[in-house]
């Protein structure tokens, strides 16, 4: 058999979630296995009898490691990536080894399974139609807003990952951005304590600080919905615009941008009212 290059999804959580083909991939039909941290996949590994050399392929070591294991598929090995968690290169290295594989024009072969994009997804109730994946959310407020500034016109359902130190800060900057939507937090999806927390984003924010803010979780913000429509006076927006850290011509554009209404009427209106 030729070379390949296998992309291998194993579970996020639940062992069970892997499919009965990426057993026999990885226990019969490859040469070795890389991994982005040994001993975590070994413990998969060994639940399965599966008993292959592992290679180490991270973010740190990507561009080197990519190199021999791309000389190893021309040299006609056959090769299986894995992530962690979930499908690899989803929010996980593989991309560079994929495409300098590809145009290398060795075989790539997906074997799908699980993600928590569409776990989450699939179970939050939020619209499913047209969705987008943003990744990771940046870690500074800065970016963070303009990030998500970016995807306000977007007419998807979104849908981000989230560090969970860092969740609150995102919950609040998704009020303060994109304002009254429905929000989805899915944590701990297919584990023993999996929850969905459904609401706008303070009423998210509100359910979560109460409890811990611990595990893996996924966000989704839905498209405005007439039940959750923003109908705060203008001056209020802005004023809670400005309150949550935008200047305020920005928060006149964002609020602008919300209801659809020129940056001037919206000034006007602020101005009016002795803003
Ligand atoms: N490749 C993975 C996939 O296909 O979903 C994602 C890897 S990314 C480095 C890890 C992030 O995915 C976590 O920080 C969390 O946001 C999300 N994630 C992974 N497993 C999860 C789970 N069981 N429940 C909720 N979110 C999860």
């Amino acid at each position: 058999m030729p070379a390949a290059l296998y992309l291998v999804a194993t579970p996020i959580g639940n062992l069970e979630d892997i499919s009965l083909r990426a057993i026999r991939i990885l226990k019969d039909e490859v040469d070795r296995i890389a991994c982005e941290d040994t001993r975590h996949s070994r413990k998969l590994l060994v639940h399965y009898g599966i008993n292959k050399p592992l290679v180490s392929y991270h973010e740190h070591n990507e561009r080197d490691r990519g190199e021999e294991l791309l000389a190893a598929l021309l040299a006609g090995e056959k090769i299986a990536l894995i992530s962690d968690a979930g499908t690899p290169l989803i929010s996980d290295p593989g991309y560079r080894l994929v495409a300098a594989a590809a145009a290398a024009g060795i075989p790539i072969i997906p074997i799908p399974g699980a993600s928590a994009i569409l776990t989450a997804l699939c179970a939050s109730g939020l619209p499913t139609d047209a969705f987008a994946f943003g990744g990771f959310l940046p870690p500074k407020q800065g970016q963070r807003r303009k990030a998500l500034e970016a995807w306000a016109e977007s007419p998807a359902t979104l849908v981000f990952y989230e560090a969970p130190h860092r969740i609150l800060e995102a919950l609040a900057d998704i009020e303060t951005v994109l304002g009254e939507r429905p929000v989805v937090l899915a944590r701990e999806l297919t584990k023993l304590h999996e929850e969905f927390l459904r609401g706008t984003a303070r009423q998210v924010r509100d359910q979560l600080s109460s409890a811990n803010t611990r595990g893996e979780m996924v966000i989704l913000i839905g498209r405005g919905v007439a039940g959750l429509r923003d109908d705060r006076p203008l001056p209020e927006a802005v004023a809670d615009a400005i309150r949550g850290g935008m200047d305020r011509m920005d928060a006149i554009k964002h609020v602008a941008r919300q209801r659809g209404l020129s940056k001037r009427e919206v000034y006007k209106a602020s101005t009016a009212e002795g803003q």
